[in-house]
Parts: C-alpha cells; structure tokens; sequence
C-alpha cells in the first residue's frame, strides 16, 4: 500500500513543517549535577524585566498604518520556488514573474523542515557556499526592488533522532544559547546590512523548547510565556543594536493560543511584527470556515497585536501546496476569499504566501492572483470573468462553473478528522483502488502545546487508537460528497472542451487532474462505506429481511467501486464473488479481527535520551 503512495504520512509528517515528536530534554538535563542555581533563574532572563535599550522602548512599530500597496496592503512576502520545486535560480526573468503577481518582499531561503535543495533552516547552515548564494539573492532582490526577509528556526535542537522521535531542544534559558544567537544575530544584521527583516520560529524548522513541566533544571516550573517572550525580547534587542530599524517578526507556531495571545501582550512591541497561519488548529486552510476571523484565537490574537501596535502579516496558500498532493490549484474563489479574509482583520499589513511560488507551475490560482493585485476593488465575479476570458467566449463561463464545483469539492473534503490528509485520498499515485481489510484512519500528534489544545479541538483524530463508527461514516460521506462535486465540475471542464478555442490543452490538462482527485476520494470513500455496510451485514445477519436491505446496499457501493476503477480486475472479481456467495464474501473481506487489537507502550512516557 505504502509504494502507491508519493507520499505516505510518515514523509508528510517529514517533509511538511516536519513536527517534531518531543521527547522532553537528554541526559545532561537530567544529570543529577545540574542543581537549580540562582542566577540562571534570574529575573533578566524572563520577560517581567527585559532590560530596555535606545530604540526599544514602548513605542510601538510605525508599521500598523497600510498605505496603499499590493490588495491594499503594505507587504506581500513570497518564496521563490516551493518546496515541491525548490531549485530556482533567482534570475531576472523568474523574479520579474514572482513579481507580476503583485509581491513585493521576498523570503531569502524556502525554509522548510525536509530542507528541500538543502536550502537553509537555521542559522548554523549559512556556510561560506550559502553566503555567496544569499549575497546574490540579496542583489538580485534589491535590483528588482524587493524587500527582503530571512527565517529561521531558532534556536536549533541539540538532537533530533530520525523520523523526529525524539528531540533535544537548545535551552533559551541557558545562557550559553542566548549568548550564541545573540552574537549570530549580531553578525547576520552585519553582514546583511540591507536585509530589513527576520522572521523567527522558535518550535519547530529544527527548533523546540523545553516543557515547564520538566526535566531542564533552567526551565521547570516556568511558563513558556515567560520564557519565550524574554528570549524573543533578548533577540531582537541583539538585532537592533547591529541593524537599528530591523523588524523581528515572530511565528507563534505549535504553542497554544492561549500561550500565544499571552506573549504578545509581553513582549516588547517595538520593531517586532507578527507573523501568523490564518488558523490556530492548523497550518493553513485556503478557505474562510475555521480560519481567519472566523477563528476566534486569530482574531483575538490580531486585535491584541493591534491594541499594542504590532504589525501582523496574515499567511494564505494559493494552491494547497502544489507538488506535494493530487490536488491541484484550480479553485480560484479561495484566492479571492483569503485576501479579502486577511483584509477583514485589523491590523493586518501584510500577506504571505506560505507555500512559495515557482513560476514553472503558474495555473489559474496564479492568474487569480494577479488579478486581485492588480485590481483590489473588483468583485469575484469580475475577476473570475477576467481570467476565464482568454479560454473563449463559449468555454469561458463553463469553466467559471468548473472552478467553482472544484472549490466545493475541495470545501466538502473532511478537513476536521485528521491532520495526515494524504492518506484520505489526496495521495499523489492513488487511482481509487484500496485493500480489502476494514478501513483505518491514521492520525497524528506531537507534544507540542497546540497539538494538545487547538489542534486537539480542529480534528476529531489526534492520537486516537479507537473511534465510534460515525466518525468513519462521517469521513465516507464527505468524501463522496466532494467526489460529487468534482465530478460536477469534470462535466462542465468536459462542456469547454466540447466548446473549443485555444485552450483546449488547458482544459484538458485541469479536467484530466480533477478527475483523477475524483476517482482517488470516491474510492478512499467506498473503502469507509463499504467497511462499515460489510459489518452491517454482519450485524444483522440473524434477520433475513435486514440481511437482504443491507446486502443490496453493499451490492451498489460494489457496483459503484468497480465503475470508479474501471472496470479493473481485482474489484471486478469482488464483485462477482459478493453476488456469487454474500456470506463466504463477508467473511472474506473487510473484515475486522475481533478477538486481538494492538497494544503499543504509551513511548510518550518511556522516552530514550537523546544520543
Ligand atoms: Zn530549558
């Protein structure tokens, strides 16, 4: 099973912001020599007496005023390339393009966990090779006219085990790490005296932190707010005095909203900006339910950034990471509907896109985009009209119409019971076909403070062994509903065809990769019912009238299986089988074990040191 999919969850939890599962500190924390000394709990470390320093007083960022830039905005930051296509050159000709969508600041590394091209992450990778390529993206940056901003995950963990099992995080409270990245930031502002912005994360991209709840002897007992917000305080006074004027913006990634809402209110507010996913459960959703201001943790957490006039860039996805699933960016109302999200909220004076931009793979999204920057006050449907045009008078409005059925094929999707979507469906490679054993739902957590609070609250599975057969029901039903949908818009995308024009290509290439979405969560979906109707069966085995409405009903999932595979000969068979002898087939297929269930050892609480 695992060869059919590109990306299997273990990869996607590798690959995408690669959440680190904690394992708490190593063995030196816990050295029965470390005794809680004074001074390394003094109060300088903490945010309740940050010392202040010229140009970091109380006054706040003169950034919160938006004058009138890209959709209103003041900054829309991009990548150049993705992490699904990260070798771009930065030549003049892929800028120019990056900036025809309206970006105007631009991230000098793509900066994601699986370091894709070996792309930087942290500051400890910048080597003499990858200063020589920043120096040129920096020109290169400036002679387009770019703003420019680094990131990085700070501070670097001291150990990470493979497959991110177990970590060691760098101590902020110990003065050591403190002295070391006050002396990288230091240089990095020296020898990049034109980079005016640094966005920091500090969970996360090879970076972690301690738990109050032990084992560091520097951090136990203390609140990460307090924590945190000192350390940041610390940072971004070392970047001030290097480089005055430099903003630091911060991303409060994998801690609880609570926690986040909390720092902003302790940190020292000037020269630092906020950078922020539009949903505190999730990275990032491309639509407006439980995201943006209908997330009331975002909303609050920019109004306090507001009251304290810290400037907030607002993060948007313009494909659902292209490259990395089956889906692919043909759904451009989202484009529309996340600006305008981030534009509701107050405070907001930037956009991000989060996954990066790499020229080559510019599709309808991209052209939305562009739209919208070009005209910030046009109505959706003015800009949908505006970018169907070029595929004909008569194709134009069918496509409008594929869009939008893609869109709510995408909406439809069930967002709410996992974070490893992959398996769900959206899995490059996944043609429909899927194994004869009881279906399952794989699920993630790590011990981070969102995923044991918002995070926990967004999806119905986190770290669950068990769950009642609706929560299946409800995941089949979904996906069916947003097959449908998808086959909706296959249907016009075949109408538009059938219309002609120039860009019949086009068309086909969007009705051919919709189709095959369609086909891979229709079957994620007839495994769930088809589960779940084969034990029905069995349930109601005693009672001949119930046996027969159960069995009819497996008969037509069956029948609807081997239409969405094409005929293909393992599901044809099933079918055959299941017509032949119901009672042989259910004993056969899907059928759960019920006399054993795994065991594991909670591993969470039996955790090696880190090597
Ligand atoms: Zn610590």
């Amino acid at each position: 099973m695992k060869k059919e999919h590109e990306f299997d969850e273990a990869k996607v939890a590798d690959s995408r912001r690669s959440f680190l599962k904690t394992a708490g500190l190593g063995a030196a924390a816990l050295s029965l020599g470390s005794v809680l000394k004074p001074e390394t709990l003094g109060q300088n470390l903490l945010v309740s007496s940050s010392p202040s320093i010229p140009g970091m007083g109380l006054t706040p960022a003169d950034d919160t005023s938006s004058p009138a830039g890209p959709y209103g905005f003041k900054y829309f930051c991009g990548l150049v390339g993705s992490p699904s296509d990260p070798n771009i050159s930065w030549s003049d000709d892929e800028l120019e393009q990056i900036k025809s969508l309206g970006v105007n600041m631009l991230q000098l590394n793509i900066a994601w966990g699986g370091r894709p091209a070996g792309e930087v992450l942290n500051m400890e990778d910048l080597n003499d090779s990858q200063l020589a390529k920043w120096k040129f993206r920096v020109s290169q940056a400036k002679k387009h006219g770019f703003v420019t901003m680094a990131q990085f995950g700070v501070p670097q963990v001291l150990y990470k085990a493979s497959g991110w099992s177990i970590v060691q995080p760098a101590c902020i409270m110990d003065p050591e790490i403190r002295a070391k990245y006050t002396r990288l930031l230091g240089e990095f502002c020296d020898r990049f005296p034109t980079v005016d912005n640094i966005l920091l994360y500090t969970y996360d991209q090879d970076s972690w932190q301690c738990s109050e709840f032990g084992p560091c002897p520097r951090c136990s007992g203390i609140p990460l707010d307090e924590r945190l917000s000192g350390f940041l305080n610390l940072m971004n006074e070392a970047m001030q005095k290097h480089h005055p004027g430099i903003t630091l913006w911060w991303k409060p990634w994998e801690i609880s909203n609570g926690q986040a809402v909390k720092i902003v209110k302790e940190m020292n507010p000037s020269h630092l900006g906020l950078i922020l996913n539009p949903s505190c459960a999730n990275e990032v959703y491309p639509f407006n339910d439980r995201a943006f201001k209908s997330d009331l943790g975002i909303k609050r957490t920019v109004q306090v950034a507001a009251d304290r006039g810290i400037p907030v860039i607002g993060e948007f996805d313009y494909t659902l990471y292209t490259g990395y699933y089956a889906i692919t960016d043909y759904f451009p109302r989202f484009v529309y509907e996340q600006l305008q999200s981030w534009k509701e909220l107050n405070g907001v004076v930037g956009v991000k896109e989060y996954f990066g931009f790499a020229p080559s793979q510019f599709s309808v999204n991209a052209e939305m985009l562009r739209a919208c920057m070009k005209s910030p006050d046009a109505s959706l449907d003015e800009l949908l009209k505006e970018i169907a045009a070029p595929y004909g008078k008569k194709a134009a409005p069918l496509m409008m119409q594929a869009w939008e059925y893609t869109a709510r094929g995408v909406e439809a999707f069930p967002w709410d019971v996992t974070y490893l979507l992959g398996p769900m469906g959206l899995d490059k490679g996944d043609k429909g076909a899927h194994p004869w054993e009881p279906v399952t739902i794989s699920n993630s957590t790590w011990e981070t403070p969102a995923w044991k609070t918002n995070r926990a609250a967004n999806f119905m599975m986190t770290a669950d062994f068990k769950a009642h057969p609706w929560v299946f029901e409800d995941v089949g039903l979904h996906l069916e509903d947003s097959a449908e949908l998808l086959f909706e818009a296959i249907g016009f995308y075949d109408k538009a065809i059938a219309a002609g024009g120039d860009k019949v290509s086009d068309i086909r290439k969007q009705r051919d990769s919709i189709a095959a979405v369609a086909r891979a969560i229709r079957g994620k979906s007839l495994h769930f019912l088809e589960t779940l109707t084969a034990q029905d069966a069995r349930l109601v085995g005693y009672d001949q009238k119930q046996t027969g409405i159960v069995l009819k009903r497996l008969d037509a999932l069956l029948e609807k299986d081997v239409e969405n595979q094409a005929n293909d000969s393992v599901v044809a068979q099933k079918l055959a089988d299941f017509r032949k002898d119901p009672n042989a087939w259910l004993d056969a297929n899907l059928n759960p074990v019920a006399y054993e269930s795994k065991c594991t050892v909670d591993w969470n609480k039996y955790v090696p040191y880190a090597r």
